[in-house]
């Protein structure tokens, strides 16, 4: 045996370097809910010691250790809190760190049910769930990949398999080289994520025909172009600045008539169709033919974790196919036929441990709360004389802006270095406005009239 093997069996054995971790997250996780939201500028300031050329020699792994809890404890963000408010983040159900740590000591892969037969067991078992959560078609199949982005390229891959197969064109073999045209229809407000994946998926972002949204980001079905079975048209559960629902079952309907291919965009808004008093927001999405949704946002599991789920599994399988003479097929669930990696972390396990825990109940409780704050926030800030809600709250997202441009450009800095709470800015029909996403399970009503008072200071400063 050699040195430093001997030395990796002995951290293993004395456990030291594990207790010393789990007490750096234990501190880390207690401290996090009242913690200043952004980091110091000491504490990014203080990164530079991580500047530093690869050893030659090892380092003694307590050191290793030390080191983050030093300087990478104070340089994170608490988006795990209940204060966070930017981009749509989300927080971590308890029981999906635990999870989360017993799955990080298993290491397992998932690509197929030989790797792994746990990690296959709860992809099947969660797939189910997910079928029967979102009422989706039984047939459906779901992938684990990292998130929404990978989860819209995977669905888009699916359809360009589907419509050119149908036109007697092999795009695995074939490539894109003379294939038939495919046409991507989506509205104004489609996010980023779903453009690049239009770009790598070489449909090509010019030959995008958009169609135009109302005052809330929804597509106006009426604006729609003729569809026909060469088409992927995508639609959004989610509006990434006004939490906004296309109105599914109006436009699904019409796209099911021309035998189109329909993606639907929910990162974080699909999950409203879990919630009884929210799945108005949702109808009609079982008419699409794929959908794209997170975990690690709305339902608050830990990066990563995104869902694409797709009522064409061959489409699907082919689309992500790869074969190799040393491939162990199974007859059970063998997970990388369903995403682009072939190895990847079995994040199904955080996944399955949070749905098991919450329960259907539990789900609808958190999102719905999570609803509650959203509109406690809007009604909160409206009630504050130079603050506008430009959005109406239907989810978890709320546009506010002030008298101008500048305005709200200099509160939103003072809100940002006051660090009570932590949102970004974004423009809303040409107008600068901040974005608040409340996505926390951990946000209490305290959080929300704490941070409304953060806003108003932070105006306050300006007229000082
Ligand atoms: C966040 C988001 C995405 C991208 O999801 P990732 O998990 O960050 O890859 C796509 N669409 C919408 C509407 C989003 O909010």
């Amino acid at each position: 045996m050699s040195k430093l093997q001997d030395k990796m069996f002995q951290e293993i054995k004395n456990r030291n370097i594990f207790e010393q971790s789990q007490q750096y997250a234990f501190e880390y996780l207690e401290n996090i809910f009242d913690r200043n939201v952004y980091p110091t500028e000491d504490a990014i300031s203080d990164l530079s010691n991580f500047d530093e050329d690869l050893p030659a020699e090892s380092t003694k792994a307590e050191n290793v250790l030390n080191q983050l809890h030093v300087y990478g404890n104070e340089a994170t963000t608490a988006t795990l809190g209940g204060r966070y408010f930017g981009f749509v983040c989300g927080s971590v159900v308890p029981v999906g760190l635990a999870a989360k740590q017993l799955g990080t000591f298993w290491d397992q892969s998932p690509a197929l049910h030989v790797l792994s037969p746990i990690g296959s067991k709860l992809e099947a078992v969660v797939e189910k769930w997910f079928i029967d959560l979102f009422n989706l078609p039984k047939q459906t199949s779901a992938g684990f990949v990292s998130g929404t982005s990978a989860a819209n390229l995977c669905g888009l891959a699916a359809a360009r398999y589907r419509i050119l197969k149908k036109n007697n064109w092999d795009i695995n073999e074939k490539g894109l080289r003379n294939a038939p045209e495919i046409r991507v229809v989506t509205g104004k407000h489609a996010h980023s994520t779903v453009l690049k994946a239009v770009s790598v998926l070489g449909l090509g972002k010019e030959n995008i025909e958009w169609v135009d949204v109302d005052n809330q980001g929804r597509i106006i079905p009426e604006s729609i172009p003729e569809l026909d079975e060469n088409t992927i048209l995508i639609l959004q559960a989610g509006n990434v600045n006004s939490g906004a629902f296309d109105n599914f079952d109006v436009i699904c309907k019409k796209a099911n008539k021309a035998d189109s291919w329909i993606h639907i965009d929910g990162a974080f808004g699909l999950w409203a169709g879990a919630v009884d008093e929210l799945k108005y927001l949702t109808k009609g999405i079982e008419k699409a033919s794929s959908w794209a949704v997170d975990g690690h946002k709305t339902l608050n599991t830990p990066y990563d974790s995104g869902i694409v789920l797709c009522a064409d599994k061959e489409a699907i399988t082919s689309a992500l196919h790869m074969t190799g003479s040393y491939i162990i097929e199974s007859t059970e669930r063998d997970g990388m036929f369903f995403t682009p990696e072939m190895s990847r972390r079995a994040r199904v396990i955080e996944l399955w441990s949070i749905m098991k825990y919450l329960g259907k109940n539990g789900i609808d409780e958190m999102i719905l709360t999570m609803h509650k704050r959203a509109q406690q926030f809007s009604n909160e800030i409206s009630q504050i004389p130079g603050f506008y809600v430009e959005n109406d709250v239907v989810f978890n997202q709320v546009v506010v802006r002030c008298d101008s441009d500048e305005l709200t450009d200099i509160v939103l800095s003072n809100i940002q270095m006051l660090r009570e709470c932590w949102l970004g800015g974004s423009v809303w029909f040409g107008k600068k406005v901040m974005r608040v996403s409340v996505c926390s399970w951990a946000t209490t009503e305290n959080d929300i009239s704490r941070s409304v008072k953060s806003f108003e200071k932070a105006l306050a400063l300006v007229k000082i």
